[in-house]
């Protein structure tokens, strides 16, 4: 797969089917930009009718998380093969907030990129560190032992159908973002990390997102940062105009 510019929205635990679909339906009209991808990714439950919203449009849908097995005793979990018969293609794994109230750690989320690769899914992998990391200027390590202990385990074929999102804990949802300047530095860190790992044509291949309170007021100077190819986008995705308008951002660039 080839580096490619990406607007991903992440519904995270909010609207009814209802109110989901109308986002949808909003989005899928509103969107005519060709230079680059938009992605929604509302609640399990809203999927198979956003699916359908979306056909025929190049507008493509993620989950927000996937179980590491296909079936078996698992009360209450979801597979990726019940997300790709949908027509679900990608999925958004390692979410801080999976991570945090969830306890999911880099193993089980290694675990979920096997099973949502094996059947033909699109990984979004989130990484990034909590203030605390920051503060003590350890996010480089923090956010390295996340790729080496999941992403870093898959054969390079594999990594091809990987987007990474880049997701400072201490930007999220909180109106504070990273600076271009800081979201630059650490894109261009882990661009290092996927070259020094898999090579120089992954590395380039890779699309790398940033997350992080993305708002139409700053989405302009955080996607001309070389090695940002896009946004994970909370927030501001619930509002077709504002999603649009940041998406809209990335395709004139
Ligand atoms: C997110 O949910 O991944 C996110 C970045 O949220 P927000 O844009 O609201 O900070």
């Amino acid at each position: 797969m080839t580096r490619q510019r990406i607007a991903a929205g992440n519904w995270k635990l909010h609207t009814t089917v209802t109110e989901g679909c109308d986002l949808t339906k909003a989005i899928v009209q509103g969107w005519q930009g060709a230079n680059a991808k938009v992605i929604v990714g509302p609640p399990f439950t809203h999927l198979a009718e956003v699916v359908e919203i979306c056909s025929g449009s190049s507008v493509q849908v993620a989950a927000q998380n996937c179980f590491y097995k296909n079936e078996g005793a698992y009360t209450g979990e979801v597979s990726p093969r019940i997300l790709t018969q949908l027509g679900v293609q990608y999925v958004i794994l390692g979410h801080s907030e999976r991570r945090q109230y969830f306890n999911e750690s880099n193993s089980d989320i290694l675990q979920k990129l096997h099973a949502a690769l094996g059947e033909g899914m699109q990984p979004i992998l989130c990484c990034g560190e909590p203030l605390e990391i920051r503060e003590r200027s350890t996010h480089e390590a923090h956010v390295r032992r996340q790729l080496e202990e999941s992403v870093f385990q898959l054969p390079e074929k594999d990594f091809g159908r990987i987007v990474v999102a880049y997701e400072p804990i201490w930007a999220i949802g909180t109106g504070k973002t990273a600076t271009p300047e800081q979201a630059q530095e650490m894109h261009a860190y882990i661009r290092n990390l996927i070259r020094q790992n898999l090579g120089e044509g992954t590395a380039n291949d890779t699309s790398i997102l940033y997350g992080g309170s993305v708002k139409p007021a700053n989405a302009a100077d955080l996607f001309a940062q070389a090695d940002v190819d896009g946004g994970l986008i909370g927030g501001a995705s619930l509002k077709a105009e504002s999603f649009l308008e940041i998406a809209n951002t990335l395709n004139s660039i």
